[in-house]
């Protein structure tokens, strides 16, 4: 008997001007197997775990089966990757459409490592277990802990090997995401579309993202470019405020939607340090911890750069209206940032020797080489654990003028308390946990151990002692923890 599988798509992204993309289907592959699933993602989206555990719900993860009322594309895009332009687009990537959800929201449904298509270049269009199991689990990860992000439904096993530098076991990632409209989208229309192209884009972008922006408005596009501008001021605030370092923040991975996406050699820091960069590929640390911010303004000015035509007539105004909006950037950033930390320091309202109480904190976590989650979590429960850091007279007196700043608030030691505990989360995935879990998933075919870290990174600010062991950090050895890019 048919199992019902709740499919339910719409395709509006194939209605977009044909330079955007390219209509194909994805390839398909010898043996899928389903070996992770989001349950409770699939049924938010209107989709039976049950049939999507079955063979036919395997066969359309994997690409081999397309869903009644999916359109499979790849789509085009061109962008900057560390600094350098290159013209990209979905290379092993196809959207199948857009599930309407019973919500009645609409998301995109790709699937990630389903073969070649027009914008592979040289590649094979296909991804390894291993880095398609670690986007499952970091943007999990992420979405638990209240940022924006795209999310992972399920990753199957294609029977077939790939070549990287060794041999590996091919998968295929299904992304949910608000959308997969770039900064590299609109960076492919600006420069290879028509006028007419890049408006087109721009005003899907609106109806999309921004219903709130009226059709008619004349001034809609630099309200489209302020609106992207907060979103990812936003953004960065959130991943500056739990560690999270992207790693690989070309305009090709910077989602118009204000969300995470494009997990490769992303990773949480360990001891406080602005310079810090795991990524392998990322010799300048053009991407390091501390210039996230920076780097996302950059890419947005590459993002205004487009809208250009659209802003006005005259181009000097044009460019007053960018440079504006480029400007605020960091005032919004910077207000969220200090927004947040206060939260993480269970400070309600503001004062103005704010800034520099967390300014000293952080400077002696990084000078004490202080891990930067657990240093929050042990002030959230009042347990200086024996540091480096927490023997110092410096931290003592710092943490004498903390308390004497929380005194001064109206708000209750308790309710204090509780903003902590709901700022600072107890469990990140932390590196060496994130690669035990992958090793026994990819080398032995054991997925216990990444079931039991995704279970306990799904409750990030649940403070219990169960929990404790994912707290301890790895072993100090000689060789700094290195990432590499997603393949
Ligand atoms: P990423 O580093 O994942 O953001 O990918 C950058 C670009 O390279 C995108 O256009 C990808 O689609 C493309 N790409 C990455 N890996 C492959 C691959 N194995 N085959 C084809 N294209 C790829
Ligand atoms: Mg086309
Ligand atoms: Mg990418």
């Amino acid at each position: 008997p048919m199992i019902e599988t709740g499919w339910n798509f719409d395709n509006s992204y194939a209605r977009l001007p044909e330079s955007l993309f390219t209509r194909i289907n994805p390839v398909p592959v010898h043996s899928p197997k389903v070996i992770i699933l989001n349950d409770q993602l699939a049924t938010s989206l209107g989709l039976t775990v049950q049939s999507l555990q079955s063979n036919d719900g395997a066969a359309v993860l994997a690409g081999n089966e397309i869903p009644e009322g999916a359109l499979p594309l790849a789509q085009a895009y061109a962008g900057h990757q560390f600094g350098h332009f290159n013209r990209l687009g979905d290379g092993r990537a196809h959207l199948l459409g857009e599930q309407i959800t019973p919500a009645g929201m609409r998301v995109d449904i790709q699937l990630k490592g389903s073969g070649r298509t027009p914008y592979s270049r040289g590649g094979d269009g296909r991804a390894a277990l291993g880095p398609m199991l670690r986007e499952y689990i970091i943007s999990e990860a992420m979405y638990a802990l209240g940022i924006p992000t795209t999310r992972s439904l399920a990753v199957v096993t294609t029977g077939e090997s790939i070549f990287r530098e060794t041999e590996q076991p091919g998968a295929i990632l299904t992304r949910v995401a608000a959308s997969h409209l770039r900064v590299a989208t609109f960076q492919f229309a600006s420069k290879f579309g028509s006028v007419q192209d890049l408006r087109a884009l721009a005003d899907y972008t609106l109806q999309r993202h921004f219903p709130e922006v009226e059709a008619a408005a004349e001034n809609r596009y630099l309200l489209l470019l302020q609106e992207v501008f907060k979103r990812q001021a936003v953004l960065i605030s959130k991943w500056q405020l739990v560690g999270f370092i992207h790693g690989v923040m070309n305009t090709d991975n910077m989602a118009i939607s204000g969300e995470t996406i494009d997990y490769g050699p992303c990773a949480f820091m360990d001891a406080y340090d602005p310079a810090t960069v795991f990524s392998s590929i990322d010799k300048q640390g053009r991407y390091a911890y501390g210039n996230q911010p920076y780097i996302a303004a950059w890419n947005l000015a590459r993002f205004a750069e487009t809208l250009l035509p659209l802003l006005h007539d005259d181009e000097a105004q044009a460019v007053k209206q960018a440079e504006d909006a480029i400007a605020s950037f960091s005032e919004v950033y910077h207000r969220n940032w200090f927004a947040g930390m206060r939260a993480k320091l269970g400070i309600f309202n503001e004062e103005q020797q704010d800034e520099s109480l967390i300014k000293d904190l952080l400077t002696m976590m990084q000078k004490f080489n202080a891990d930067y989650t657990n240093t929050f979590r042990a002030l959230t429960f009042d347990k200086p654990e024996e540091t480096a850091l927490f023997g110092t007279t410096e931290f003592v007196q710092w943490h004498e003028q903390w308390q004497e700043r929380l005194g001064r608030q109206q708000e209750t030691k308790d309710s204090s308390n509780q903003l902590m505990r709901s700022s600072n989360p107890a469990i990140i995935p932390r590196n060496h946990r994130v690669e035990d879990a992958l090793e026994a998933a990819v080398k032995q075919g054991d997925y216990s151990v990444m079931e039991r870290l995704l279970d306990v990174l799904s409750r990030p600010y649940a403070h219990s002692t169960e929990q404790a062991d994912y707290y301890t950090l790895p072993e100090l050895s000689d060789r700094p923890y290195q990432t590499f890019c997603g393949t």
